[in-house]
């Protein structure tokens, strides 16, 4: 495995630091001022045609379909350039690279037939419309996908959709025309795991109501993690994404990427906090001196650098691993590892950061208090902590159970032990 930046990656990352700081940092204030008063700022359209013209434009995609603006890159190549955007909240949108978007668009491109490419794909990549991602549900523990409710029958050439969704990020944009939705399908049997579908449903389909934008701790964020009515829903058969039953594996799919992704925006973010928290303590004095000089302040500093760099190599290596033709057989338990690693890092760093700050660190006046929060987001979003451990722990398991006694049969008593073999 090699982590250097290839030539290609330092390239692209030069040109994307340069466009954050030219035109992203001098509107930073505004967009904070325009997100809390949860009107979506202008400019931000202004600064997507800028960047779609200087080739900063779908850069998470390894391949681009014909004609598609943007830059393909690979997994690893875009993991410097998710983290550089992680720093602002809302860098990832000015390059058409924001969750759930991009999400939805790996899928399309994996699973959608042409006709579903040309109608969602291609303005998706275009930039001309958003979409959002339709599974958690308030009636059922979501975190559990077999439970999901919603339901999906077929009638004649059309499916018909009824039940309730919430925290469906993206759904309150003012562009979003499409809601990937996960269903039930009536019909299906008794296999949970092949009863779910998921189904292209335009935003504006009669009996789709976005019930409200519900806050996250106190911060109702413009874009929204909206609560969604579904009332007969009535849309035609070829809106079904991949087969029927399908809906679990493209989900499982569409994550993989997202998830290294939101990772690394969240090293982005946590390396944010720690150069305010390093430029705090180099200019505030309490008793007598500088508060870097406090022992305790310089073992939180060390702590969050430490932690920082270990997460990165592991989501570098879970990058890796996702652009190899045969990607190793533990994949999914590293997507599963570096997702509840990344989510304890932001909420670790941004808490020390913040008591490096005293009360200003829970003010808006500086950016901490929203890192903490959403890093806290992050440890429900997505899938629970407990639910990635327990992937982690089942492939420790399964391999240990391939392996049984292997090593325990060295560590008996003398009595128990055969005796040795000769050395020579
Ligand atoms: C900011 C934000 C954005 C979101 N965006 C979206 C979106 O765009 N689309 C979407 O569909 N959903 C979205 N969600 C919803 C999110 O994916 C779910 O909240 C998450 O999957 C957990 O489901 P739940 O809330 O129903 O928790 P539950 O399933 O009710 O679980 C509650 C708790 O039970 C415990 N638990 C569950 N399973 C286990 C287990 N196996 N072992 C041990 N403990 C367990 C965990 O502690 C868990 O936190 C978003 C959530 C947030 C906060």
């Amino acid at each position: 495995m090699n982590f250097d930046r290839s030539p290609r990656a330092d390239e692209w990352l030069g040109r994307l630091e340069s466009f954050l700081e030219r035109y992203l940092l001098p509107y930073n204030a505004a967009w904070h001022a325009a997100a809390a008063s949860g009107t979506p700022p202008e400019f931000v359209a202004e600064l997507r045609i800028l960047a779609r013209e200087e080739g900063l434009w779908n850069l998470f995609l390894g391949s681009l379909p014909e004609g598609a603006p943007g830059t393909p890159m690979s997994h690893l190549d875009y993991a410097p350039l998710a983290e550089a955007m992680g720093r602002l909240p809302w860098a990832a949108e000015v390059f058409n690279c924001q969750a759930p978007d991009s999400g939805n668009m790996e899928l399309l491109l994996r699973a959608g037939t042409a006709a579903q490419r040309e109608r969602w794909l291609a303005p998706l990549l275009a930039g001309e419309i958003r979409s959002a991602f339709a599974m958690s549900e308030p009636d059922v523990a979501s975190s559990d996908p077999t439970n999901l409710q919603t339901e999906v029958r077929r009638e004649g050439d059309a499916l018909v959709l009824n039940g309730r969704k919430w925290f469906i990020t993206g759904a309150a944009h003012p562009d979003c025309r499409l809601l990937l939705v996960v269903a039930r399908d009536a019909d299906a049997g008794a296999d949970t795991h092949a009863a779910h579908s998921i189904v292209l449903v335009p935003a504006d389909a009669p009996g789709v109501q976005v019930v409200r934008n519900i806050p996250v701790v106190h911060h109702a964020a413009p874009e929204g993690h909206c609560e969604i009515t579904l009332r007969n829903v009535r849309v035609p058969a070829d809106a079904l994404l991949g087969d029927w039953g399908q809906g679990f594996a493209l989900a499982q799919a569409r994550l993989g990427p997202g998830r290294v992704h939101h990772c690394m925006r969240t090293i982005g973010q946590c390396e944010l906090a720690l150069a305010l928290a390093c430029d705090r303590a180099l200019e505030r004095r309490a008793f007598g001196k500088p508060l870097a000089q406090q022992a305790n302040v310089q073992e939180w500093l060390a702590d969050s650098r430490i932690e920082i760099d270990q997460a990165r190599l592991l989501v570098l290596r879970t990058a890796w691993s996702l652009d190899q033709p045969q990607p190793p057989a533990d994949l999914r338990e590293q997507i599963a590892a570096i997702k509840v690693v990344a989510a304890r890092l932001q909420v670790r760093v941004a808490d020390r950061a913040m008591q490096v700050f005293g009360a200003m660190g829970l003010s808006p006046d500086t950016p901490l208090a929203a890192l903490w929060t959403w890093g806290r987001a992050l440890r429900i979003m997505d899938g629970p902590d407990e639910v990635h451990l327990r992937t982690v722990a089942r492939g420790e398991l399964r391999r240990a159970g391939d392996q049984r006694g292997r090593w325990t049969d060295y560590f008996t008593t003398p009595e128990q032990m055969a005796a040795p073999p000769r050395i020579r």
